[in-house]
């Protein structure tokens, strides 16, 4: 079985900011981790590989050179071969753009390993939050796709998922090669030994350039100049909050006096 896993650096931060100029995230000078969910489909990965035998887990990640450190952090966990697609033509992506480049790569690296039966992404970024890209790659592959799951397990030879849903959950089955996005599961992904840390820093990051899938790619659809979403304003909302405290001692009175402020502010 051969499993793809992407991955993406993100800034270890809840507070983003934005270029007021170019309209994308400051990088500069934010530490940098593994996005939260793409830990968690590397984890969902690592299960199918420990109950699988002959799984193979490739890791791909779009960013620059900074973000082999994560893809790095990854073979440590599980991973056994990284790939990291960087360029400067490919900076400026959109989703769309960025999806259609990380599918390119897949197919690039399938014409000398083979065909992936599985390729997982987080189920959003905690930097950009779309959630737009896992299902995008699917679509530019032409598979199905599984989005929301928790779990997944080859069952007869095919890929059963444990999904979330609003009611519960929902056990779904898809044939492979598919698309998945993970949520937040109920394990925890495993952590690094000492031994597996030292291994993952000598095995090599395959890199993949504009120049490597210039065959395969349309330029037309990549960069900002290829990307049909445009920012055109960024801002910061103002949070105000106005409390009003009512302090009557009659529970009927305050009741009522609350129901009035409702009114007056048009919440009601
Ligand atoms: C007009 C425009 C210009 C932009 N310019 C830039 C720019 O210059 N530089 C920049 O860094 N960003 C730029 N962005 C943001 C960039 O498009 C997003 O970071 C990227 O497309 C991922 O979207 P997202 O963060 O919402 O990921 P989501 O769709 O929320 O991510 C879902 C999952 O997809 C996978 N994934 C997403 N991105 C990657 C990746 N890069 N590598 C591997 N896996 C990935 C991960 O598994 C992730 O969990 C720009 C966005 C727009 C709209």
């Amino acid at each position: 079985m051969r499993i793809l896993v992407c991955v993406k650096q993100v800034p270890d931060t809840t507070e983003i900011k934005i270029d007021p100029v170019k309209h994308t995230l400051i990088r500069e000078g934010v530490p940098a981790i593994v996005n939260t969910f793409d830990a968690y489909a590397l984890e969902v990965a690592a299960r199918i590989k420990d109950a699988t035998p002959d799984t193979t887990i490739t890791l791909l990640c779009m960013g620059p050179e900074q973000a082999k450190a994560a893809l790095t952090e990854c073979l440590a966990v599980g991973g056994d071969t990284a790939y990291l697609v960087t360029d400067r033509k490919f900076g400026g992506s959109d989703t769309l753009a960025t999806s259609y480049i990380l599918a390119t790569a897949i197919k690039k690296i399938e014409e000398t390993e083979g065909k992936f039966d599985i390729i997982f992404a987080g189920k959003q970024a905690i930097d950009g939050d779309t959630g737009q890209v896992g299902p995008e790659i699917a679509c530019h592959l032409g598979y199905p796709q599984i989005t929301y799951a928790s779990e997944a397990n080859v069952v007869d030879g095919k890929l059963q998922c444990k999904r979330e849903s609003d009611k519960g959950y929902d056990i779904l089955e898809v044939a492979m090669p598919a698309v998945i996005t993970v949520v937040k599961t109920d394990f925890e992904p495993r952590y690094p030994t000492l031994k597996s840390k030292m291994a993952a820093k000598k095995k090599p990051i395959g890199i993949i350039t504009f120049a490597d899938v210039e065959s395969i790619i349309d330029a037309a659809r990549i960069g900002l100049s290829g990307s049909p979403t445009k920012v055109k304003k960024t801002f910061t909302p103002v949070r105000e909050i106005n409390c009003v405290k009512i302090e009557e001692e009659d529970p009927a009175v305050a009741a009522q006096k609350a129901l009035d402020q409702l009114n007056a502010d048009k919440v009601l």
